[in-house]
């Protein structure tokens, strides 16, 4: 990947690639999508509410459902659209505005079937998927999650989380420790044997507001593994079928035992943790990098720990 300081094509035209980027995400479609049949411009609590409802059917959409799109627009695809110059978004008015450039892409998005094809799959087919260019620099902007009101969405998200069955250990530590360790666990259901998941927005959810310094990101398990890589779709195909090459499918010793020496073994490569740099509780990953859980022998459920 290059590193170049920012989208190749920022002043020229969108690359095939960048275009498949924007638009493999049903998230990014959805909310490119209100903006065009808004005014063109809205503030990203207004667009949430309205991608929550496409996304749900419902108006007005749930409130966890609302406040999980804000996150995600707020911190992950709003950035991304603007590094690429398709809308401006301001991080302090939390203003998003279309800008012309939408035109390049208005061509792909009608294309879009309903339901079946994958966009991948779209691409494909009509042979304008390229390897993506990439800025693989860390550009993720400063105040991120910064605000009074994100970070009550996120607490709101958590609480969502707690719904949803993950549990907050709190260790008790040697009480003259300033900084108390604190551990967040959810779970991760993958879907077959070998299986590379993004569970960035999981792991971002269970760093705690006030968090500083690093998380470590574990899994207690013997045949699977974390990773810190990019989460484009194709990209995670190719993880999965480079671990399936990399080792043998059987012939070990193990197998002796249960038959899953090659699981551990690719877990093995991969490794059972990440450390990574957090400031107030946001996690300092690069524009194209994202918290994968490679799983080696599934399906099954997976315990993911976040700990500060
Ligand atoms: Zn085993």
């Amino acid at each position: 990947m290059s590193e170049s300081a920012g989208s190749a094509s920022a002043n020229g035209a969108l690359e095939e690639g960048e275009i498949h980027d924007v638009l493999r995400n049903g998230r990014r479609r959805l909310a490119i999508r209100s903006l065009r049949e808004g005014e063109g411009e809205m503030n990203v609590r207004e667009l949430s509410e309205e991608v929550a409802a496409r996304e749900t059917g419902e108006d007005p959409p749930p409130r966890d459902k609302r406040q999980s799109v804000y996150v995600s627009l707020h911190q992950t695809h709003l950035p991304k659209l603007d590094d690429l110059g398709i809308v401006d978004y301001d991080n302090d008015s939390k203003r998003v505005a279309l800008r012309d450039r939408v035109r390049e892409i208005e061509v792909y998005m009608e294309v879009v079937p309903q339901y079946g094809l994958s966009w991948g799959g779209v691409l494909l087919r009509t042979r304008i998927a390229r390897p993506a260019h990439h800025d693989c620099g860390s550009r993720r902007r400063p105040g991120h999650l910064g605000s009074r009101d994100d970070r009550g969405f996120r607490r709101l998200l958590r609480r969502v989380d707690g719904g949803l069955g993950v549990s907050r250990v709190q260790s008790a530590g040697p009480r003259h420790l300033p900084a108390t360790p604190r551990m967040t666990t959810f779970t991760v259901d993958t879907d077959r044997r070998l299986h590379v998941l993004d569970i960035t927005d999981r792991v971002e959810a269970a760093v705690p507001e006030d968090a500083n310094g690093t998380v470590t990101v574990f899994v207690r398990h013997t045949t699977a593994g974390i990773a810190v890589n990019e989460a484009e779709s194709r990209l995670l195909g190719d993880f999965e079928a480079f671990l399936a090459d990399a080792v043998d499918d059987d012939g070990w010793d193990h197998d002796q035992l249960d038959g899953n020496a090659d699981s551990h073994l690719r877990a093995l490569l991969v490794g059972a943790s990440e450390t990574l740099p957090v400031s107030d509780g946001t996690l300092d990953l690069g524009t194209w990098q994202s918290v994968l859980l490679v799983e080696c022998d599934g399906p099954r459920s997976r315990t993911v720990d976040v700990r500060v």
